[in-house]
């Protein structure tokens, strides 16, 4: 029992991205990507025919960069991309009850404060 596998990676560079369960964000980056000149590819991005038979987890859609050779540029591409249009929905602590809430809500789930102005708390 010697046998070495074969390392999949020496003769495939890709490298997954990003991951998302949101098949339109996933698409995002993809054309965002491929507007830099980065070739990729999506994976599980056919959601739609199978989304309810599949737990949640396994539905998340995947861009993979095909050549390393892009993945640092792609992940900082990536980064900024998620920086610059989700900022909305961070996740902020309650100032009250310090329940960390989701950033869709627009008020505590817990007690229902509202957030706290980062510039009026800072006195304390
Ligand atoms: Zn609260």
């Amino acid at each position: 029992m010697f046998s070495h596998s074969t390392p999949e990676q020496s003769a495939c560079q890709v490298k997954k991205i990003y991951s998302n369960n949101n098949i339109a964000l996933v698409w995002h980056v993809k054309n965002m990507l491929e507007q830099q000149g980065i070739e990729v590819e999506t994976r599980n991005d056919r959601l739609y025919s199978v989304a309810g038979e599949l737990p949640v987890t396994e539905c998340m859609g995947e861009v993979w960069v095909v050549s390393a050779l892009y993945y640092q540029t792609a992940e900082r591409l990536v980064s900024e991309m998620e920086l610059a249009s989700l900022p909305e929905f961070d996740a902020w602590v309650c100032h009250a009850c310090h329940e960390k809430v989701d950033g869709t809500f627009a008020v505590c789930w817990n007690c229902q404060a509202a957030p706290a102005d980062p510039a009026v708390g800072a006195s304390e």
